[in-house]
């Protein structure tokens, strides 16, 4: 089924990321996460993708199709395109045509020092322009409520967002975030500038410290005060640290549900026991419209 067939009522999407085993490890390590994960019906699983390499788009795709043929579930393939040619892209596409995969998320990708840049794809608008140029592929995008790291403002980094749904993302998955009133402005700015595609709000449970300081680093979240001050009283509890972060997500998304917001996206680092005590809190709340 196509994601944006899920946003035609008035509920709530709620759906889930994963990212595939470490290159190290078999496939099939990640079967046990997903049957737990499949078993709280999420509206969609998405499926991360690596730095490009030959084998990371395979990975991606084998997890795809698992999470279709084994568990039932809608899967998103990421896609990234900065250090690909067309040549490859069109490779994966048809790996992903050929596995019935109907759902992409289209992604620049990060810069990468180690990972040479190639010339077909600039930005991840370039890539929406050529999958639904010739492709019947749901193409959906990300966002950044507070901004992307490269944007000289949020102005110019909406009016590019623009352009990605111009070029046919009909869905937007934003990065994560901590502060709920940063993503209303950022919706508020988005709306007005002509971006009516629905777009899900990215939650991150944080469980532990590490965690934390490695995703402010890569993603620029700002942390709210009350965000700080539990992560200072919890910090050397690894058990309430991890209560008093899934208390905090699931403060975040009643807000956000409340709030009227198109869907919920929730990052679950591949752990199914706080994704389930997520769904286990909210699951009443996405159910009505
Ligand atoms: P773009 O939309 O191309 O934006 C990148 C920058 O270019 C922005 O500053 C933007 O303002 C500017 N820009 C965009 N379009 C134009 C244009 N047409 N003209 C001029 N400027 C433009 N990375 C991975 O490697 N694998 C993943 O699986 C992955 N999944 C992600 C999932 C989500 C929900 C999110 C939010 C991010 C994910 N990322 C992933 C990270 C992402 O690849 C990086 O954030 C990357 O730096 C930007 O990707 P993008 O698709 O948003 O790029």
């Amino acid at each position: 089924m196509k994601i944006i067939d899920k946003f035609q009522n008035d509920k709530t999407v709620f759906s889930f990321e994963i990212f595939p085993p470490k290159r190290t490890s078999p496939i099939e390590t990640i079967y046990e996460t997903l049957e737990q994960l499949s078993d709280l019906k999420p509206d969609f699983i998405s499926v991360t993708y690596g730095t490009g390499s030959r084998e990371d788009k395979y990975t991606t795709c084998e997890i795809a199709t698992i999470i279709k043929e084994k568990y039932n579930v809608d899967p998103v393939a990421h896609l990234t395109c900065i250090s690909s040619t067309k040549e490859d892209v069109v490779e994966v596409l048809g790996e992903l045509r050929k596995s019935g995969i109907e759902n992409i998320l289209a992604l620049r990708g990060d810069i990468n020092p180690n990972i040479p840049i190639k010339e077909d794809f600039k930005h991840a608008s370039d890539l929406v322009e050529f999958i639904k140029k010739d492709y019947d592929f749901h193409v959906s995008g990300a966002c950044y409520p507070e901004t992307h790291g490269e944007a000289t403002s949020m102005v110019e980094d909406i009016i590019n967002l623009k352009k990605k749904v111009d070029a046919g993302a009909t869905h937007l998955m934003s990065q994560l975030f901590f502060d709920n009133n940063a993503f209303y402005s950022f919706l508020e700015k988005a709306r007005i500038a002509g971006i009516n595609v629905p777009i899900e709000a990215g939650i991150m449970p944080v469980i532990n410290k590490n965690q934390i300081e490695r995703m402010v680093t890569m993603c620029g979240a700002s942390l709210p005060n009350k965000f700080v001050k539990m992560m200072q009283k919890y910090d050397g509890h690894p058990q309430a640290l991890r209560d008093a972060g899934i208390a905090y997500a699931i403060d975040q998304i009643v807000d956000l549900i409340s709030n009227g917001v198109d869907g919920i996206h929730l990052y679950t680092m591949n752990n199914p026991y706080v994704a389930r005590r997520i769904t286990e809190s909210i699951g009443s709340l996405i159910n009505v419209d």
